[in-house]
């Protein structure tokens, strides 16, 4: 059994995929082919923003975002604390300060409270700015918008969704991607939507951030990239890549549904036994994990790895115990929820293409 099978989609999407690489290979524009911009206006119809603009993978599209939104030293961007370390890094990779907040409980998303909390002590203590706020999709479900939005409007910060594991989530009918100032989503492979290596791209609705990424991803180009009126990346979306995911897209909406029936069956059978994700009322999501939280974890991972079925932890390190932000910070609030979660989740195996049989298999091993 695969934790993720990309096997298994490869085998079902072969012809049109494999015709799709033909023509590039065939055309031979590898850098900003054709497939590029097609993706693009592809991406922007389904998520519902006016841009969207591809990159070389989801870090990359974090740091332009804060590019963008001209993110530098002195500044606070608050972020969570329970993540990929992405997330926090190009905060810091920007020579801004990451200052983390804590989670919530049930949705393992950043904790709206914390967040206030953490952004009046940054005030009071008046060394950083606080400036802008990353919001991350964790496991596929959107972080709660409609509550990010009014606190960054209150202390006029600027905000990022980080949608590298949320596309194809919505609230209310809003897609992720489709939140904030500014969006980023990444292909990795692994990702609800991948390509077959690096990729990425970002999401606005305002003009002036996408000319700027637009620059900012090719050496921050003017007229064209050997006129460079500022300093900025080689950060572009491979046409092949670009191709790829012009048919898997195209199959994401099938696979999206798949992904909620397989989740709705572990949840409805293991509701009894575990803490399952909660996904709040009118959200959706991409289940890019399905995470259950046990005070038994090795035991379960233990007894699932015998039989052959893989489990992973995302995340045992919370990004304010990791040995690269050591240097940052006197952290006199604590992280309860973020440091219970990191030591109690587990993820099942959890993809479009995994069978009944194969789930049945998994959830035979808890009854
Ligand atoms: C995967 C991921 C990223 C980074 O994406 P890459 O394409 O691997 O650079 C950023 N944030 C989160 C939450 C992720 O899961």
């Amino acid at each position: 059994m695969n934790f993720i099978d990309l096997e298994a989609q490869y085998k079902y999407l072969k012809s049109r995929i494999d015709k799709r690489i033909q023509s590039v290979l065939t055309h031979g524009c590898y850098i900003m082919g054709p497939e590029v911009q097609e993706l693009e206006e592809e991406l922007a119809a389904y998520v519902g923003v006016k841009h969207a603009i591809t990159c070389a993978n989801g870090t990359d599209a974090l740091t332009l975002a804060l590019m963008a939104l001209g993110i530098k030293e002195g500044d606070a961007v608050f972020c969570p604390t329970f993540t990929f370390f992405a997330t926090a890094e190009v905060i810091a990779f920007a020579n801004a300060t990451p200052v983390f907040v804590d989670s919530n409980e049930e949705t393992f998303n950043i904790c709206v409270v914390d967040l206030e909390l953490r952004i009046k002590k940054t005030l009071e203590e008046g060394i950083l700015i606080p400036k802008a706020i990353i919001a991350v999709d964790l496991f596929g479900l959107p972080a709660n918008y409609p509550e990010l939005e009014e606190v960054a409007k209150k202390y006029g910060l600027k905000l990022v969704e980080d949608a590298a594991q949320g596309f194809g989530g919505e609230i209310e009918g809003k897609k992720a991607g489709a939140f904030g100032d500014i969006a980023t989503t990444s292909f990795f492979p692994a990702k609800p939507l991948g390509c077959y290596g690096d990729g990425g791209a970002l999401f606005t609705d305002n003009d002036e951030y996408a000319e700027l990424l637009k620059s900012y991803r090719v050496h921050g180009k003017g007229r064209d990239k050997y006129d460079n009126v500022r300093v900025g990346m080689n950060s572009r979306l491979d046409t092949i890549q670009a191709a790829i995911l012009l048919e898997k897209l195209k199959e994401f909406p099938q696979e999206f549904v798949k992904r909620n029936e397989i989740a709705n069956i572990y949840t409805s059978s293991l509701e009894n036994k575990f803490n399952v994700p909660l996904v709040p009322e009118r959200f959706l999501s991409s289940w890019a994990q399905y995470t259950l939280v046990t005070e038994r974890r090795d035991e379960w991972m233990q007894k699932l790895r015998i039989e052959s079925v893989p489990t992973m932890i995302y995340y045992s390190t919370c990004m304010h115990q990791q040995s690269a932000f050591k240097s940052l910070a006197s952290y006199d609030l604590s992280f309860p929820i973020a440091e219970k979660l990191s030591e109690q989740v587990f993820s099942l195996p959890m993809h479009p293409y995994l069978t009944s049989e194969a789930q049945q298999k998994v959830l035979n091993l808890f009854s």
